[in-house]
């Protein structure tokens, strides 16, 4: 049985036994997999270090006798984001984002562009390079992006117009013009035109660009919180991770 390397982010851990535990890793190489972490919940592993929630970190794995769960043979840290583990409200954005990635990537299907985002999200949420809300909004809008899910935002989905973009449809999942929106009766959010230009420039903007931009303070909050609502309504799934990053809010707001 040969030894696999893969690189990748911790994404999710899960108790197993007693000094065991299940890592789902969003790997370079393999895409999602499970991994069984043996013992290493014990301090006499060399291991734990290499292998903590968020960390980004290369693997060598082998597969034991159930193909779906690798084990390890050898890790090292390549990059911890110790900062994260630091604080209960970083904790709470980067489990919802790893939660969303997990959702988005599947098994054994490498998605190197989801990882890299996912990657550069953690970092910039680590160093506390922008306003988490910003992080959070680009990184969802991002996602949906990558996956093919978010409409063309600087055009109306009804008349063609390209001036005036300010609702959008979750519904029919398109960006209507505000004379078409305001005729809608039902089911399009007026978001504004600022927020949806923004939202326009995370989907498209090169990713070393991605974060380069700035909106006042409310109008980030209303873009993260639509980028959520995306989300939800897009992938078709309610992420319990949001409820909890929201309860932490509260607490630390
Ligand atoms: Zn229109």
């Amino acid at each position: 049985m040969g030894i696999t390397e893969a690189r990748g982010i911790i994404t999710r851990e899960v108790k197993y036994g007693d000094t065991s535990r299940i890592l789902t890793v969003l790997t370079q190489e393999l895409g999602k997999i499970s991994v069984l972490a043996g013992g290493v919940r014990t301090n006499k592993s060399g291991l734990l270090a290499a292998t903590q929630l968020f960390s980004y970190v290369s693997l060598q794995l082998f597969q034991g006798r159930s193909k779906s769960l690798y084990k390890i043979n050898s890790g090292e840290i390549l990059e911890a984001f110790s900062p994260i583990r630091e604080s209960l409200e970083r904790m709470a954005y980067a489990a919802y984002f790893c939660d969303i990635a997990n959702y988005v990537v599947q098994e054994e299907a490498p998605e190197p562009e989801q990882l890299s985002l996912l990657l550069n999200s953690l970092f910039m949420l680590s160093q506390d390079k922008a306003p988490y809300e910003q992080i959070k909004a680009v990184f969802t809008f991002r996602t949906l992006a990558i996956a093919g899910l978010l409409p063309e935002l600087s055009i109306c989905g009804i008349c063609g117009r390209k001036e005036e973009i300010s609702y959008l449809d979750l519904r029919s999942g398109c960006a209507l013009c505000s004379a078409c929106g305001e005729k809608k009766q039902s089911g399009a959010v007026h978001t504004g035109e600022a927020v949806l230009q923004a939202a326009a420039y995370i989907s498209l903007a090169e990713p070393k660009r991605i974060f380069s931009f700035q909106l006042p303070e409310h109008t980030l909050l209303y873009l993260s919180e639509l980028g959520d609502c995306c989300i939800e309504h897009w992938l078709e799934h309610k992420f319990q991770t949001l409820d909890y990053l929201k309860q932490i809010k509260a607490l630390e707001g």
